[in-house]
């Protein structure tokens, strides 16, 4: 069994380094469910994981019951959905501490900002096409779940007006289109002052997948940053190794930890738990060693059954 050794610094090493903190389930638009997320990053030796599923936690206690079964680090997070200078912008919170206060309510809020908002997705999708557009979206997604936009392409899809996920979210639910509605969302700053009164990290998700420019990336990252946020994804998935390098330096400059991880949502794809691309040899320190999560991973040792198969170095 492979040890979780959580190098202090990016060392440039380009081997897998066993930590993926940004995950999907069933809990949100993920295909898997919770505890089998938890069976494929111990399969594909990831060893510190979190999973961060759209403004809900509710698949952290199976998680958390699959993952000490099979002697896996699981960071309780979720994946919030905020809105910066008129664009969607989502914040990771890892939360060694669960969510307490404003962001049990803050949750709460989030799911019925989701509901109200799939009626308002729903609506424009009728105009381009799609009759009942909410009762197709809600018999896919089933009735736990709350509705996203991958929920409203799939019944595009399947209704025939578009021929697959890419054109859906191309044609109507990406960026700027119809469907594509935001404004249910609390503002950035706010929602990461809920993630630091629960006692956790908040990391900007993939700054570099909004088609910002380094200027306004920048301004992102300063908006951040005075928040009060501490760290932002250095790796999401798989990207360009100058364009990590310079984001790299863009965290550096405003002292923000570096997070990595693969955004999975469903097997099968080009992403899989623990892939993504190498961390350069950075200045930028690893999320893991900013206090409130060592704290919670020396603690963890404690969880460890004598003899397991987990050291710490
Ligand atoms: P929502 O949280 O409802 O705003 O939906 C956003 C989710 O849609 C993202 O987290 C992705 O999982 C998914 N998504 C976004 N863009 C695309 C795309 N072009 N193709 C497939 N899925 C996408
Ligand atoms: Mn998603
Ligand atoms: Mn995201
Ligand atoms: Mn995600």
């Amino acid at each position: 069994m492979p040890m979780l050794s959580l190098s202090a610094s990016f060392s440039g090493d380009p081997t897998p380094l066993g930590v993926d903190l940004h995950m999907h389930s069933t809990a949100s638009d993920g295909a898997l469910a919770p505890a089998d997320v938890v069976a494929l990053c111990a399969e594909r030796g990831v060893r510190l994981m979190a999973l961060t599923d759209h403004d809900s936690m509710a698949g952290i206690a199976e998680a958390e019951a699959a993952a000490s079964r099979l002697a896996i680090r699981l960071l309780p997070g979720t994946e919030l959905s905020t809105l910066w200078s008129g664009i969607g912008i989502h914040v990771v919170g890892l939360l060694p501490r669960g969510a307490s206060g404003a962001l049990a309510e803050g949750l709460l809020a989030q799911a019925e900002a989701r509901e109200s908002r799939a009626v308002v997705i729903a609506q424009r999708l009728e105009k381009i096409g799609l009759p009942d557009a909410l009762a197709r979206a809600r018999e896919l997604a089933g009735p736990h779940r709350p509705l996203g936009r991958p929920d409203f392409a799939r019944a595009l899809v399947a209704a025939g007006v578009v021929p697959d996920m890419a054109t859906a979210f191309k044609k109507h639910l990406g960026s700027g289109k119809a469907g594509d509605v935001k404004a249910h969302w609390p503002a950035l700053g706010e929602v990461v002052g809920w993630i630091l009164e629960s006692g956790g990290v908040a990391v900007l998700a993939h700054p570099l997948r909004h088609g910002l420019t380094r200027r306004k990336r920048g301004l992102l990252l300063d908006a951040f940053a005075e928040a009060g946020g501490q760290a932002a994804e250095l790796v999401n998935g798989f990207q360009n190794a100058d364009v990590t390098r310079d984001l790299a330096r863009q965290l550096a400059d405003r002292g923000l930890y570096a997070s990595l991880g693969s955004d999975f949502h469903f097997p099968g794809g080009h992403l899989a738990p623990g892939s993504m691309s190498p961390v350069p040899r950075t200045a930028v320190a690893p999320v893991w060693t900013h206090p409130r999560i060592a704290a919670f991973i020396d603690a963890s040792l404690d969880d460890i059954p004598p003899g397991g198969s987990i050291a710490s170095s």
